[in-house]
């Protein structure tokens, strides 16, 4: 679990206060259920929190560099997450997003939204070219056109309707 701990007794007692904070922060690897995000260095976030009453009001954006295999070519890359949150810190609430002792942990949801704004499908670049269904190549590695003598017909049905024949 990462712990993003930011101090908020002093404005615990003012309603409208507000603090701002900026920063970077290491964070350890993070286990979803169909892959690992790995951060490839720290995750610099921006955070501002307000006393709304009943709260504290906690917005701002992570931005996060994640290591990960493309979806299309298979490479792995540097893929950048920028996220926004807004969650309402309870005085005395009891689940993750409470006030104790003064201080809040952002660090859970961080994570919660990093991991909530992952696309299904990460690219390497918007027009990656893929790998060769044929023969397994890297197509962004190749200079011109990537061919085989012999394409099964049923792949050339295919390319055709592609490219709107
Ligand atoms: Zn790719
Ligand atoms: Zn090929």
């Amino acid at each position: 679990m990462n712990d993003l701990v930011i101090n908020v007794s002093h404005i615990l007692t003012n309603l409208g206060e507000e603090i701002k904070v900026k920063g970077e922060k290491d964070f350890p690897p993070i286990l979803t259920t169909f892959r690992e995000l790995k951060f490839t260095r720290p995750v610099m976030y921006e955070i501002k929190v307000r006393n709304v009453g009943n709260g504290l009001l906690v917005d701002g954006t992570f931005v996060a560099k994640i290591g990960l295999p493309c979806s299309r070519c298979l490479d792995h890359f540097s893929y950048t997450s920028q996220t926004s949150f807004e969650e309402l810190f309870r005085l005395d609430g009891d689940n993750n997003f409470k006030v104790v002792n003064g201080m809040i942990n952002v660090g859970p949801l961080a994570e919660q939204t990093i991991v909530m704004n992952m696309p299904v499908k990460t690219l390497c670049r918007e027009d990656c070219r893929g790998l060769c269904p044929h023969c397994g190549a890297n197509l962004n590695q190749e200079k011109g056109e990537h061919k085989h003598d012999q394409i099964p017909s049923r792949f050339s049905q295919l390319k055709d309707l592609l490219k709107g024949k």
